[in-house]
């Protein structure tokens, strides 16, 4: 099947892509990869009148990477966050090489992925478990949101019509800090049936904080704070490089996380096993690597 028709525009100025979408009065498609977009047209799912490509913008090429932060603006390139040789962000740089195939990845850009919102994306849950900041634009100005806020439900988000994801600021590891990130998918480059991100800090052999992200289990990224189910689990673990006890803590928070239903490929009791075990595993993962950067 081949798209309706639509007409085309390839603004040059920030400004140029806010008019353009003023002129379309909300009934504008904003393309950036088209790696998720053109599907969504060749298969008629969506027929927007106008496409107003937001690659050729100078000003929202930039991937800055500050003392702190790093961010990365609307038009940058998932392949080119994955090359960056200097980026410090362990949890993005290891989830990047599992979207999809690396000709997907080399025109889809992060904030694309962010504003599609797949509830089985990687991206969305590595926001969600850094606490990254996304900045909006749009008729009504300027605004940032924590990506807590900004994921609202499968394919939805807190845009309004005529807004544009401009970038996302992401917090470079800190001292002490590590991280964990796994995926099951029926083929390498498929979506994920369920993804894990963790966060794990410790000052000496003391666990300050531990976090469980999941994808691909409810209609939105998930988090939640497992520090006091897991502190204990996890030094007892680390010792004996046994996750299996992590897990096992895991159980209720498995629960939790996941609200969706089975589907042909996993029912919900699988994803609810495979948060268990990957999490534990990744949890433990990211306890190690926490002691490795308490020397950041
Ligand atoms: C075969 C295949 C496999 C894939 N596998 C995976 C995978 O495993 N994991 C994964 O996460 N993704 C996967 N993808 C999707 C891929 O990561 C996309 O690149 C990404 O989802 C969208 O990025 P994009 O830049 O291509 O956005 P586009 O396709 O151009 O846009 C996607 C949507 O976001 C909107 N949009 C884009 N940018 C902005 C913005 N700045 N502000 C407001 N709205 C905006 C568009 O209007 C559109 O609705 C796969 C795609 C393909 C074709």
């Amino acid at each position: 099947m081949k798209a309706a028709p639509f007409s085309y525009v390839r603004p040059t100025s920030p400004e140029g892509v806010l008019a353009e979408l003023s002129l379309a009065q909300g009934e504008a498609k904003i393309i950036a990869g088209g790696q998720s977009l053109m599907p969504v047209l060749a298969m008629r799912l969506g027929r927007p009148p106008t496409l107003v490509d937001i690659s050729r913008v100078p000003a929202w090429q930039h991937i800055e990477v500050g003392a702190h932060v790093v961010r990365i603006g609307t038009a940058v390139r998932q392949r080119a966050v994955e090359r960056h040789p200097d980026l410090r962000v362990p949890l993005l740089s290891r989830a990047l090489p599992w979207i999809g195939h690396r000709e997907i990845r080399s025109r889809g850009t992060v904030c694309g992925s962010l504003a599609h919102a797949d509830p089985a994306s990687e991206l969305p849950a590595v926001m969600l478990t850094l606490g990254a900041r996304l900045g909006i634009t749009g008729p009504a100005g300027d605004r940032e949101l924590l990506a807590e806020e900004f994921f609202r439900g499968a394919m939805t988000t807190a845009l309004e019509p005529g807004e544009v994801l401009r970038y996302v600021t992401v917090p470079r590891a800190r001292r002490g800090q590590g991280f964990g990130f796994a995926e099951m998918a029926r083929r390498h480059g498929d979506f994920a049936l369920v993804g894990i991100t963790t966060m794990v800090q410790t000052e000496g052999d003391r666990v300050v904080q531990a976090l469980l992200g999941a994808f691909g289990v409810a209609d939105r990224p998930r988090l939640l704070d497992v520090t006091e189910i897991v502190a204990e689990p996890l030094r007892t673990a680390a010792d004996t490089d046994a996750p299996a006890a992590v897990a096992e803590a895991l159980t209720d928070a498995a629960r939790e996380l996941v609200t969706t239903g089975g589907d042909k490929h996993a029912s919900a009791g699988y994803r609810r096993r495979l948060v268990r075990v990957l999490g534990g595993r990744e949890l433990v993962a990211a306890f190690h690597d926490s002691r490795k950067g308490q020397s950041r």
